[in-house]
Parts: structure tokens; C-alpha cells; sequence
């Protein structure tokens, strides 16, 4: 006879966090028994290209995890598996040794974690046990905003229109911690043994520039709340600044909610949507930019499958030129602002947003090398990487995707560095060959020792982009 241990599972995902969890606040509802698993699946983390930033971003979590959720007096568990075909069967397992009745999740929504929590969902609901799904990754879940024919939106301005009207009739409160009185929990995990659950992982430590957990999450928020979402709209556009949240690798591991960055947003406005600050408003603009390319990758999934948003942008000539791509990867393409930003990436794992607008315009549009390049670097380097925003943020930069920049929208990468690093601070950071030039001249430096020359010809190169790209349209 098998003993009823645990009713309940809740699967952690991207949603590592105890607060405002719905999942986990869902299944802690029963008081007979809940426990908690991660599964490590090293084909996803191979062909998802997950950094090793990001994977010790998440061991590190996984550490905290795993001592909040023994305080909440919940067992937890740490699966791996080789495939993700296993992943199903070691659920299955788990829920006939222990009797479980309920698998509860937070829904992720590309193609191939939707059609592996759509195979779990079928294998255990055909063995008895009820699969429940939630929304966490999103403040709107996917199918709720469409337009007048119920058609998905392709274009952000609309999408954001509606998602505005939408959201200011949810209730918007946060959940809390729950409360568990399982009576036959395990002790935590030590730690030795859950860092050898990520032994033969590849893992890069930025545990000084990004200390992992909730409470570190909050804390930023609270600091940026609080600090500078006033500033947001005039301060994000400049790297040298820290004039954005920098909360991007919480979000994608889920140590903090979109839903509470929202709130705390509008608790600096007394929750009021129409009268906050400037900063305010916009910085909740970006959040609805993170739902809209979440829905993206549902309404057109395609777009999980390396394929164009555009169709027809498929037939654009990428070159595949590897001196330059190489070029690019290492920060060495003789273009100032767009080596500091590529070395920004390598230092920290992170990039400034409108930086990786730039690099990534300048990867597509001048050098003319197929985006799906750029977008897979930046996945093995991220410490934020996620799927959606990375893929929409390439997809537009590149003028293939949806709401994309228009084609013949060049950023000229001197110009922006002229505009948005006008002193070069950011530049002279990253780039110690060119840290004695004037502010003048380091936009577009004169030859200079230990800094190569540029590698395409800004001008020439955006003439033919948009000779190549106007020629598809015709
Ligand atoms: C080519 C390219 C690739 C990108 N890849 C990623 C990625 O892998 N992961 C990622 O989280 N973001 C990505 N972005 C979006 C954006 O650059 C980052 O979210 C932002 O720089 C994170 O810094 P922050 O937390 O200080 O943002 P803030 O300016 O403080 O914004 C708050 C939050 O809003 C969300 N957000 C902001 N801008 C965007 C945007 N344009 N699209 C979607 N969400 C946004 C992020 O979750 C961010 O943390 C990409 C953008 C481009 C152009």
C-alpha cells in the first residue's frame, strides 16, 4: 500500500520565489502534505544555450529555495534528467511513490516547455492526477488581449492599449507567504548536496554583481521604487547611468513577480495609473513590452521555431561571415560604443537595453549577419536571458518581427554613442585603449594603438541594408 506522504507537488520552474507564487500558494493550501521539485534537464539547458551566468544564478537560488521552503516546513526535491522526454516519467514516478493527487506549476509559454508541460498534463491526468496551471510570468495571461476580430496583436502600441484598459481592473494584490503544516517534511537539502546536482554543469560566478534571492530581488525594487523610477524616463537611455531597475535576471528566474514590480510601480503613484510620474508610466510600459513578447511566443509560436516573425524577411541574404561575427562577439569591430557594449555583456552577463538595440542593429543592419546569430550568443552570455524578450528584442532590431523597427530605421551606432554617452564615460569603462581620448573624437577615434579599426563602413553598409531590404518588401 502506498503511504499518502504528499497530496499535493508544486513544480519550481522560472518562479523561484515564495512570495506571490501562486503555484506554490495554490497547493499550500492543503495542509496534508506538499512538496516542492526542480527539475534540472540538461537537453533543455544544452539546446535552450542557457549561460553559465545563468545557471549559477539559479544554483544559487536553488540554495536559498531550499532553506525558505524548509521554514515553511515543505520537502523539496531535485530531479535530473538527460532528455526532456524523461521528465514526464520521473513525475509519474514521484506521484505513485507518494500517493500525490495534484501537480501544481506556473505556466512558461515557448513552444518547447509548453509542449512538455502539455505531455506531463496528458501522462498524469490518464494515471488520476489532477494537473493545475497558473500564470505567473505575466501580469495579463496569453489569449486576454485581442483585438476587435479577437486576432492576436502584432503591434505593440495596440497591444499596450488594451493590456492598459485590462489591467486596471485587476486586482492587483500580492500574494503572501503561505503557510504549510506538513507533519512529515524532510530537513532541507544540505548544500553539498544540491551543488552536486549542478556538478557537471558549466557555471560562471557573478555572485558579487548579481547576489542571488527574493530578498535581494525586493530589495532592488525597493531601491529602484524608491530611487529612480522618477528619473526612468530620462535616465534609461544612457549606459553610463544606473538609471534602470536592473532586475531583469529576477524576472526571468521568477525571484520576483512581474506583478509586484507593477505594484510597488504604482504604489509611488498612491496606485493611481493616470496621474504618476512620467518615470512611472513609462517604467511600467517596459513591463507591458515583457507580457507582449510572452503572448508573442504564444499567438506565434512559430517564432520558437528560429522562423521570422515577417515571412517574407526570410529571403534577406544574411552573410555569414565568422571574422566579423567573431568581430562582434569580442567587442574588437573598431566601432566604440558597440565593442564597450559587447564587453559590458562579457564582464557581467548583462547589457544595457539600449545598448543591445545598438549592437544588435549593428550586427544585423551593417555587418548583415543573420539575427538568429546574435540572438543565440546573447543566450550563451545573459544572465537575464529569456527566451521571448531576447527573440523579440533580436527579431526587432533586425525589422523581422513583430512591431519591428522599420527597416530603413538605421541606428547609427556613432550617433547614438555621441547622444547617449556624450562624454564616453561608458566608452573609456570598457574599452583602456581609447581612455585618454577626448570626448570629441572617441565616438569615431583616429587610429589609435590597441584599438582596431572599424570593420564595415557604417554608411555604405546601411545604404545596401536597405536597398536588400526594400527590394524584399517590393
Ligand atoms: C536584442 C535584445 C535582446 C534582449 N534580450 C533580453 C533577454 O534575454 N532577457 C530580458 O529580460 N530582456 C531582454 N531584452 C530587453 C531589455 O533589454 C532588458 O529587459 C533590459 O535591458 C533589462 O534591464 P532592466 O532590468 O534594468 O530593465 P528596466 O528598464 O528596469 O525594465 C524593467 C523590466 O521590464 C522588462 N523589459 C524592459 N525592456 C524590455 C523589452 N524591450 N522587452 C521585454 N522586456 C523588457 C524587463 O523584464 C526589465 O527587467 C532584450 C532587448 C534587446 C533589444
Amino acid at each position: 500500500m502506498k503511504t499518502a506522504q504528499f497530496k499535493r507537488i508544486v513544480w519550481f520552474r522560472n518562479d523561484l520565489r515564495i512570495y506571490d507564487n501562486p503555484a506554490l500558494f495554490r497547493a499550500a493550501e492543503d495542509q496534508e502534505g506538499v512538496l516542492a521539485v526542480y527539475i534540472i534537464c540538461h537537453e533543455m539547458l544544452k539546446n535552450h544555450v542557457v549561460a553559465p551566468a545563468r545557471v549559477d544564478f539559479i544554483r544559487r537560488h536553488l540554495l536559498i529555495l531550499n532553506q525558505d521552503l524548509a521554514e515553511l516546513n515543505i520537502s523539496f526535491e531535485i530531479i535530473t534528467v538527460n532528455k526532456m522526454s524523461q521528465i514526464k516519467t520521473e513525475l509519474q514516478h514521484l506521484i505513485k511513490t507518494h500517493g500525490v493527487e495534484e501537480l501544481f506549476f506556473n505556466a512558461e509559454y515557448p513552444l518547447d516547455e509548453f509542449n512538455r508541460d502539455k505531455q506531463v498534463s496528458e501522462v498524469l491526468r490518464e494515471d488520476g492526477a489532477l494537473v493545475k496551471r497558473f500564470h505567473d510570468r505575466v501580469i495579463i495571461p496569453p489569449g486576454m488581449i485581442r483585438n476587435g476580430k479577437g486576432e492576436p496583436y502584432k503591434v505593440f502600441t495596440a497591444f499596450k492599449n488594451n493590456w492598459m484598459q485590462q489591467a486596471r481592473s485587476l486586482p492587483l494584490q500580492v500574494l503572501k507567504k503561505p503557510r504549510v503544516q506538513n507533519e512529515h517534511h524532510h530537513p532541507a537539502l544540505t548544500d553539498n548536496k544540491l551543488n552536486a546536482f549542478f556538478e557537471n554543469i558549466t557555471q560562471r560566478d557573478l555572485s558579487k554583481l548579481w547576489p542571488a534571492g527574493e530578498k535581494e530581488a525586493s530589495k532592488r525594487l525597493k531601491k529602484f521604487t524608491k530611487n529612480s523610477i522618477d528619473d526612468y524616463q530620462t535616465a534609461r537611455d544612457f549606459p553610463q547611468v544606473e538609471g534602470t531597475s536592473q532586475l531583469s535576471p529576477y524576472l526571468a528566474v521568477g525571484s520576483i513577480s512581474p506583478k509586484q514590480c507593477l505594484v510597488a510601480a504604482l504604489q509611488e503613484s498612491k496606485g493611481d495609473w493616470d496621474s504618476g510620474s512620467a518615470g512611472v508610466k513609462t517604467w511600467i510600459g517596459e513591463l507591458v513590452w515583457r507580457d507582449f513578447y510572452q503572448h508573442v511566443v504564444v499567438d506565434f509560436s512559430d517564432v520558437c521555431k528560429f522562423k521570422a516573425m515577417q515571412k517574407h524577411t526570410e529571403a534577406f541574404p544574411w552573410r555569414y561571415d565568422e571574422k566579423s561575427f567573431k568581430a562582434w562577439c569580442d567587442g574588437e569591430t573598431g566601432i566604440p560604443l558597440v565593442d564597450a557594449a559587447m564587453l559590458q555583456l562579457k564582464a557581467t552577463g548583462w547589457m544595457h537595453n539600449r545598448l543591445r538595440m545598438v549592437v544588435a542593429m549593428f550586427l544585423t543592419k551593417n555587418l548583415q549577419i543573420d539575427w538568429r546569430r546574435g540572438e543565440h550568443y546573447f543566450m550563451t552570455q545573459l544572465i537575464d536571458g529569456d527566451f521571448a524578450a531576447n527573440n523579440g528584442g533580436w527579431q526587432w532590431s533586425a525589422s523581422t518581427g513583430t512591431d519591428a523597427a522599420p527597416y530603413f530605421r538605421i541606428f547609427n551606432p556613432v550617433s547614438q554613442s555621441q547622444r547617449f554617452d556624450a562624454e564616453g564615460t561608458f566608452i573609456r569603462q570598457y574599452l583602456p585603449a581609447l581612455a585618454k581620448l577626448p570626448a570629441k573624437v572617441i565616438h569615431n577615434p583616429p587610429p589609435t594603438p590597441g584599438y582596431p579599426l572599424p570593420i564595415v563602413d557604417l554608411s555604405l553598409s546601411r545604404k545596401e541594408t536597405i536597398a536588400l531590404f526594400g527590394a524584399l518588401k517590393s
